[in-house]
């Protein structure tokens, strides 16, 4: 049981402040999905789990099973148990798929798994997603079209089997199809209850497919409504207009 704990987070981007006091508790085996308009912080609040140097902490406090993650480098993070889906993932020519995996799995656990264990493991994350055998050949990100870019994502999140995975805009770019995939291979992860999964959105889309436990609704930095499931289809109805009103 694991719990990913937001207080009162602050972030700046180059002085500017992004977010403006974030509460948010996910414990594993729940689904909150995190949803708003273009521009509202979604992506800042993902960025800033996890990290990334441009994305300043201005005040509060981000804590997984009690320990500050804020505190930690970013592969103590992983280590410590977050994974995170990146919306835009960086190309890395001469690292392939499977190297890679394989030394993010090395990293998390601390130890490398060994070959034939980890050749298998590979081999059946990609046979569930529908994942063609020569993708774990190919250079990391180099070229991949969105649906490939998405399943790889949900690849990494069954070989690290992390205690928080935080998915942005794991929908965006996807066909119906491929949508239906990544969506089962979330559900077949999550299906253990070992793991929370934080959903970022823009669209209602993926939460057919998906069902949220809770649903977060962001505008300008905060979460400006909350509920269950329920909100996420009053938001395919009647979109985001009233909150971006509410706070501008
Ligand atoms: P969302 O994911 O909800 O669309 P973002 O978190 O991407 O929103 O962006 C929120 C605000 O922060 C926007 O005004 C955006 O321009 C700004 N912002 C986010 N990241 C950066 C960045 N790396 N550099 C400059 N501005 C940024
Ligand atoms: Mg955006
Ligand atoms: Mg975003």
């Amino acid at each position: 049981m694991s719990t990913l704990e937001i207080r009162d987070l602050h972030v700046a981007v180059e002085d500017k402040e992004i977010l403006r006091g974030v509460n948010l508790t996910v414990k594993s085996g729940e689904t909150h999905a995190i949803m708003g308009p273009n521009g509202s912080g979604k992506s800042t609040l993902a960025y800033a789990i996890a990290g990334h140097p441009k994305y300043t902490i201005t005040g509060g406090q981000v804590l997984l099973d009690g320990v500050d993650l804020l505190e930690l480098s970013v592969d103590e993070r992983a280590r410590a148990g977050l994974f995170l889906a990146m919306q835009y993932p960086v190309e890395v020519p001469g690292v392939s798929v499977s190297n890679f995996l394989r030394s993010a799995v090395t990293s998390v656990r601390g130890e490398a798994p060994k070959l034939r264990e980890f050749a298998k493991d590979l081999k059946n994350g990609m046979d569930a997603l529908a994942i063609d055998a020569a993708f774990a050949q190919r250079n990391l990100n180099e070229g991949f079209s969105g649906g490939e870019k998405k399943r790889h994502e949900i690849l990494q999140l069954e070989l690290l089997k992390p205690k928080i995975a935080v998915l942005d805009e794991t929908d965006s770019g996807l066909d119906v199809d491929a949508l239906r995939v990544v969506s089962e291979g979330i559900n077949r992860f999550r299906a253990s209850g070992e793991t929370g999964v934080l959903l970022i959105t823009h669209y209602t889309r993926i939460l057919r497919y998906v069902k949220p436990d809770f649903v977060h609704v962001f505008a300008a930095g905060k979460i400006v409504e909350e509920g269950g499931p329920e909100l996420a289809d009053k938001l395919e109805s009647e979109g985001y207009e009233q909150y971006t009103k509410a706070s501008a």
